[in-house]
């Protein structure tokens, strides 16, 4: 007989990622269309761009080896350097503006690295973060794990609403548990799942309001902009770490794995100053460096001008792919339930599905099963809520992976599930 496995606290605070099993299913049945994982077009990955910079990486003996060898747990330099620079060009300020933030510039293994660190520096049993209604779904098991507390705060067409959030911190310290808040998560540009933005003007007043409820420690800001630069309406207003000019309450968390290639997963953040010493600690227990070459690969691809001309080319597509998303929406869905809304992403890869409230769309609702067997899935949107009872009448569809004719497809099967739910509901 074997004997219990004594696993820890946290393991077995950790459930099985939802995704994987939604992942499984797609895998099983190869003519269905997914709507559901976020991965990125598969068409304009950059085989192209990266071979060159792998070659030019290994082109001198000397340094090729010093790519293929061990790098620090900061992360490459020449890296570092060209992402201070291309976060000052993005933000429209002058070179050398960010000079101070290179040391305070980390690059992680994805920025799902950087997500974790944060959370393992900052939480314990018991605290409290809190999140957009609704966020990152992949975000929330981080929380749990901790043995922390994941509270949504509402948002709306301009992302959180920062008088929920000064609702929630006053009903909290009311309760005595100010000093138990130690993060606010926020997903800036074109949220996963929403493909919303925070507004320009609650940005600033969202470091003044966290600020302000810092009474007797600080509460930190967790800006995630993993879709930043895949902007299809405009231009991105100034980040949130912008506003945190004293490196105080933002943590910057960003990636190449959406505006490049996720299959080279580098990540980066840029912390505050009282928090790079204790991140670098953890992060030297997790891997004392992400991957030294994808480093080097990525520098390349910057200085190269292949990054710009990748990103270029991944907007038009996902702009043309969005477009196309949209309309297959109105011409399927809206005929069918014409109660049903859904955003108009202003970037990323997502679109937020809101049907009435009688339709399920959770993962053993009617709704879910139906799409199954037409052929086609999305991610159920109660697992991107925090709390015991989430709305179960949202799901989130992305247009990042599937071609066009295949979008337009998967929404018409879709709209023929959600048909038939309504004829069941009566
Ligand atoms: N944040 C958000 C909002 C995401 O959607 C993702 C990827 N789906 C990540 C972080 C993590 O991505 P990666 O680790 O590949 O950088």
């Amino acid at each position: 007989m074997s004997l219990p496995t004594p696993l820890s606290a946290a393991s077995r605070r950790t459930d099985r990622s939802p995704i994987s099993d939604l992942m499984q299913r797609a895998l099983a049945a190869p003519d269905l269309i997914s709507l559901a994982a976020g991965f990125v077009d598969h068409a304009t990955l950059p085989v192209e761009a990266t071979a060159r910079a792998a070659a030019a990486v290994l082109a001198d003996d000397i340094d090729g080896r010093r790519a293929l060898q061990y790098g620090t747990t900061r992360g490459d330099l020449k890296l570092r350097r060209q992402l201070v620079a291309h976060i000052e060009a993005d933000e429209r300020v002058a070179p050398g503006t960010f000079a101070d933030a290179l040391h305070r510039t980390v690059v992680t293994t994805g920025s799902q690295q950087m997500l974790e660190l944060v959370c393992e520096a900052l939480l314990d049993p018991g605290d409290i973060v809190l999140v957009e209604s609704p966020t990152y779904f992949v975000f929330l098991p981080l929380v749990k794990t901790r043995g922390a507390e994941a509270v949504g705060i509402e948002t709306d067409a301009g992302g959180m609403r920062l008088d929920s959030l000064e609702k929630a911190l006053a009903e909290i310290a009311a309760q005595g548990r100010l000093d138990r808040v130690k993060l606010v998560y926020t997903i800036s540009e074109h949220s996963n799942p929403s493909g919303l933005c925070l507004a320009a003007d609650r940005r600033p007043e969202l470091v003044a309001l966290v600020n302000k409820w810092s009474k007797r420690q600080q509460i930190f800001i967790l800006e995630d902009s993993a879709y930043r630069g895949l902007t299809y309406d405009g231009v991105e207003p100034p980040s949130v770490w912008r506003h945190d000019p004293e490196a105080r309450c933002v943590i910057l968390a960003r990636t190449f794995s959406k505006t490049f290639s996720p299959g080279l997963k580098v990540g980066y953040g840029i912390l505050p100053e009282a928090l790079v010493g204790p991140v670098l600690d953890l992060k030297g227990n997790h891997d004392f460096g992400s991957a030294h070459f994808n480093q080097q690969v990525l520098a390349e691809v910057m200085a190269s001008g292949d990054y710009r001309d990748q990103i270029a080319l991944m907007r038009s597509t996902y702009k043309r792919k969005r477009d196309v998303m949209l309309a297959a929406l109105d011409e399927h869905l809206a005929p069918v339930e014409p109660d049903a809304s859904w955003t108009r992403a202003t970037g990323g890869i997502y679109v937020w599905l809101t049907l009435p409230e009688g339709i399920d769309t959770g993962p053993d609702g009617p709704l879910f099963a139906r799409c199954v067997e037409h052929g086609v899935i999305y991610v159920p949107g109660a697992y991107a809520f925090a709390g015991p009872s989430p709305p179960a009448n949202h799901a989130r569809l992305t247009f990042g992976v599937t071609g066009e004719a295949g979008i337009v497809e998967g929404i018409r099967r879709l709209s023929a599930a959600v048909a038939e739910c309504l004829v069941a509901v009566g």
